[in-house]
């Protein structure tokens, strides 16, 4: 039976089919659906973890104690794992182990395009990289096979394209698990210097092996074609290559560490010219240059954001102008409109960066939606670095500049984000007697990669209540003294919580409490409405940047279709000129 699915959904089937027993990871886009989708095979354990490097020492207890164990998370995830990662590489596994990095080329949701295969060959693991839905479902089950008789973990790598594109795949019935057995064994898991020493070895001489198997594998095949213009390509770009290229021979890697050399160099000598199109880094390119092949690569594409079919396109038009290369057969995509991000109408951390924008303090932020405070007209956050960096950040900047500094000074973070990696900057604040102020807003749910559930929220990935972390209990727990909890929308008492923190001098956490617009069900909806004979045009609503209010004219307008009712703007206006729609004195 074939069915549509996303790289995601593939590669959740893909992780049932092959036998896994235990699917873990923390929310991050591209990534966040594939453990939506474990959840739903009752086959599988799968949870969100609070970060992912618990994900993985979950996927690793789980490994080697025999059963197979799919981890999946972002690229930047991956540096938060990477500490047990590189050891994992040493320990090998038991049952198979596939971690999904999935990377961001052009950032559409990230805060930096670090190409993971670099982890691969730091780590000395194989990466595997597929190109579609199909190869999504049946890479993983590779990796499942390969992870067991390499003894090691895989890395399958993916783009936000083969992510979230659909294709059709071919299903297959689940492989009845086998939990292999379990066997102390404290040279292979024990990774004391002595033992970590012969773990080396053994790693050292997998590499090679893998390197043979390159060589063999289907995951790595060639398309002949003409051969004036020979392709090296992975990933989605290989289909992009497909398209756009359809004379040109094409060498399709499917595992990019390690790689064939003597299949790229065989390749290498039957085409006229050599290309190598892939996104990011000039990974496999520079392997083939220090095998002093002549191949042309990041000199033509970009290395920066990603490669396109337009993209190849142009590029391959600039070179076709040469006679030796083939034309190229496509049709340039049509250029859309760019729409910005913004806080959702309702958002309840609008009312947090309208007060913090108002009383100009300076903001160390983090990773979450709530990073969209940046933008004009909040302008409210100073720094954003990764997930779980404003706290200890907030308290650099303290220590650097004095106590003054900090009496204007205030580290903003989320619910989810706080439990991921904020609490050790918190417990940090405390036992080096900073007076930063940790504002975490707390909205209920881990909103910007599309409401997971997370350990304060109550809730686990298969939608069983759990009890929910009590953030207030936990930083009174790690120390801190001063802890409020303020609704984000009460500007008033919002503004007089923060001045007075700030005046404090010991760390102090306020926690704005407030669900998230998408997910709060009991609110009334009614649209606001401004009353055009009360509006004197001073723009001051206009400050909340609230999708929904417009200028017209001098005046503003709300757009009725979008407002959700939150009256934040009702409490901005000192001229009354904003209501409920229906209420008589608007
Ligand atoms: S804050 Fe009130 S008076 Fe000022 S522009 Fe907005 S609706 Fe008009
Ligand atoms: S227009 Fe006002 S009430 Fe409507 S969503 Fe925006 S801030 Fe909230």
């Amino acid at each position: 039976m074939k069915k549509l699915l996303t790289g995601n959904e593939a590669i959740a089937r893909g992780a049932w089919e092959a036998g896994a027993v235990v699917c873990s990871a923390y929310p991050g886009t591209p990534s966040t659906e594939i453990i939506e989708n474990a959840a739903k095979y009752t086959e599988m354990y799968a949870e969100w973890s609070p970060n992912e490097k618990v994900a993985l020492e979950v996927g690793a207890g789980s490994s080697i104690a025999g059963g197979r164990s799919l981890v999946a998370m972002k690229h930047v995830g991956v540096n938060v794992a990477a500490d047990p990662l590189f050891t994992l590489s040493y320990t090998g596994v038991n049952g198979g182990l596939v971690l999904i990095s999935a990377d961001d080329p052009g950032m559409h949701s990230s805060q930096n395009e670090q190409d993971n295969r670099h982890f691969g060959r730091a780590a000395k693991i194989p990466v595997l990289e597929p190109s579609d839905s199909q190869e999504a479902k049946d890479f993983t089950k590779i990796a499942f096979d390969l992870s067991e008789n390499f003894d090691t973990p895989v890395m399958q790598r993916i783009t936000t394209r083969v992510a979230h594109s659909q294709s059709l795949v071919e299903l297959s019935d689940r492989q009845e698990p086998v939990l292999k057995e379990y066997q102390k064994n404290a040279l292979k898991y024990v990774m004391i210097p002595a033992y970590a020493r012969r773990r080396h070895i053994d790693v050292e001489s997998r590499l090679e092996k893998l390197q043979e198997y390159a060589e063999t594998t289907p995951l790595n095949r060639i398309e002949w074609n003409q051969t004036k213009i020979g392709v090296i390509t992975n990933g989605i770009t290989y289909q992009y290559v497909k398209e756009v290229l359809k004379d040109a021979s094409i060498l399709k890697l499917g595992m990019t560490f390690p790689l064939p050399r003597k299949l790229i160099t065989e390749f290498s000598k039957k085409v006229d010219k050599l290309y190598v199109i892939e996104e990011l880094e000039p990974f496999i390119e520079d392997y083939i240059k220090s095998w002093k092949i002549e191949v042309y690569g990041k000199n033509i594409f970009p290395m920066i954001g990603e490669i396109l079919p337009e993209t190849i396109l142009e590029k391959m038009g600039e070179q076709s102008k040469n006679k030796n290369s083939l034309p190229v057969q496509a049709e340039p995509a049509l250029n859309t409109p760019v729409r910005p991000p913004v806080l959702c109408p309702g958002c309840p951390h609008r009312g947090l960066f309208y007060v913090l924008n108002k009383l100009k303090v300076t903001v160390a932020g983090d990773i979450g939606c709530y990073t969209l405070g940046s933008l004009a007209p909040l302008n409210a956050i100073d720094t954003t670095i990764c997930m779980g960096a404003s706290i200890g950040a907030a308290m650099g900047m303290e220590k650097a500049r004095g106590k003054d500094f900090a009496r204007n000074l205030v580290a903003v973070i989320g619910d989810s984000t706080f439990i991921h990696s904020g609490i050790t900057g918190l417990i940090n604040t405390v036992y080096n007697q900073a007076t930063t102020t940790t504002i975490i807003l707390d909205n209920r749910t881990t909103g910007m990669t599309g409401h997971q559930d997370n350990p304060a929220t109550g809730m686990t990935v298969k939608g069983d209540p759990i009890k929910e972390v009590d953030l207030v209990l936990l930083a009174k727990a790690v120390g801190v003294n001063r802890v409020v909890v303020v609704d984000p929308f009460d500007l008033e008492k919002l503004e007089s919580v923060i001045k007075e923190e700030l005046r404090a001098e010991e760390p102090s956490v306020i926690i704005t409490k407030r669900k998230c617009a998408l997910i709060e069900k009991n609110k009334d909806t009614t649209p606001c409405v401004v009353l055009n004979e009360s509006c004197t045009g001073c723009m001051r609503c206009m400050r909340l940047g609230c999708p929904c209010i417009v200028k017209e004219g001098k005046k503003v307008r709300i757009n009725s279709t979008q407002c959700v009712g939150c009256e934040l703007c009702i409490h901005v206006c000192n001229s009354g000129a904003i209501g409920k729609e229906g209420q008589t004195n608007v």
